[in-house]
């Protein structure tokens, strides 16, 4: 489990070996944000001083803003006034809630930010999540459903349904990707890499082969599965039950849930990495495709151009590892 702690920043030498092969004058500095350390490297020879804390503004901006883990952040508000219509809200909560219904329109209810009450009835709000009472787990699953969301970007409302309040933590990362990219980028940053603990990739600009991307064995993350190379502009996220989750009578529970049957996912999968242009993109995708398996993933992928996928199954004979969709970017793969 995660546990907030307060802002904490390592501020690297700011001499970093390039991945590129030679040492270059650069940035590399690594910060408590969004529940979970971040990284971010900048291989500029010589990015401005405040460039560093001007992305790292924006992530803790975001997190006030799709936090479900602070009553104060925009969210808790907005989840606190369920049932008395469309309240108004920023634009990035109502861009994060347009993109998530979308998503749960598209994905038939697999991803679905509605699944706030029962990650607070499981406990997975606090340090020690659990079964929770049949009754208290069907009264959460009832408020849960794409319907229970309407969001009118254009006029920046969103209306929840009495009972019914949403969670951003499979899209937040991802979204905090792409914005701080889009800050690096504004300020004539050329080249960098954000990372949060791997869960969430976002790379601007180009290395020399292609930014190496390593697909752990979700069993021992020391163990690498298959290597890819991508190009910059390519987003990448990885969800796995494994994470946060609690054993019970022999079961393990984590905090991907199926929203269809109002309880954790349990599968054969044990992770699903996603490639996308953009990071909300990526990451709201690998959460969904671990809640629909791979085969119903897979027909997915196919009406989604610009979207790949590797999936890592557990079978009667070892570790099963599947591509699926285009991959995008992708410019070598290495098992
Ligand atoms: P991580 O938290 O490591 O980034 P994910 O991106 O897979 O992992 O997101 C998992 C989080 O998404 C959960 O902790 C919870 O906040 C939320 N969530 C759980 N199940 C769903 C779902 N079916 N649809 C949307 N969000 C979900
Ligand atoms: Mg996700």
């Amino acid at each position: 489990m995660t546990a907030r702690r307060g802002a904490l920043t390592i501020l690297l030498a700011t001499v970093i070996a390039s991945q590129a092969g030679a040492a270059s004058l650069g940035v590399h500095a690594v910060r408590y944000v969004m529940g979970t350390w971040c990284d971010l490297v900048i291989f500029d020879p010589e990015p401005a001083p405040d460039i560093v804390e001007s992305a790292f503004r924006e992530i803790a901006r975001l997190d006030d803003v799709l936090s479900s883990w602070s009553t104060e952040s925009e969210v808790s508000r907005l989840n606190a006034s369920a049932g008395r219509g469309p309240q108004p809200v920023s634009i990035d909560l109502a861009n994060v809630a347009e993109e998530s219904s979308a998503l749960c329109t598209t994905t038939r209810g697999a991803f679905d930010p509605s699944v706030a009450p029962l990650l607070q009835a499981w406990g997975f709000y606090t340090e020690s999540p659990g079964l929770p009472a049949p009754e208290i787990g069907r009264e959460a699953a009832s408020h849960v459903g794409c319907d229970r969301v309407t969001v009118r970007r254009n006029s920046s409302t969103i209306a929840l349904a009495d009972g019914a309040a949403l969670d951003f933590g499979g899209i937040g990362k991802g979204y905090a990707v792409d914005r701080a990219l889009a800050i690096l980028r504004a300020r004539g940053v050329t080249r960098a890499k954000i990372d949060f603990g791997s869960s969430s990739l976002g790379y601007l600009g180009d290395i020399d082969g292609g930014w190496p991307i390593v697909i752990p064995d979700p069993r021992d993350r020391d163990d690498p599965l298959l290597t890819l190379r991508i190009s910059g502009g390519a987003a990448v996220s990885t969800s796995s039950q494994r994470e946060r989750s609690f054993e019970r009578d022999g079961r393990r529970y984590g905090h991907i849930f199926d929203p269809r049957l109002g309880r954790p996912v349990e599968s054969s999968l044990l992770s699903v990495t996603v490639i996308a242009a953009r990071g909300s993109t990526a990451d709201a995708l690998s959460t969904a495709l671990f809640v629909m398996g791979a085969a119903d993933g897979k027909r997915l992928l196919n009406r989604m151009p610009g979207v790949g996928a590797v999936f890592v199954e557990q079978s009667a004979n070892g570790l099963v590892t599947t591509t699926a969709g285009k991959l995008p970017r992708v410019t070598r793969l290495s098992h």
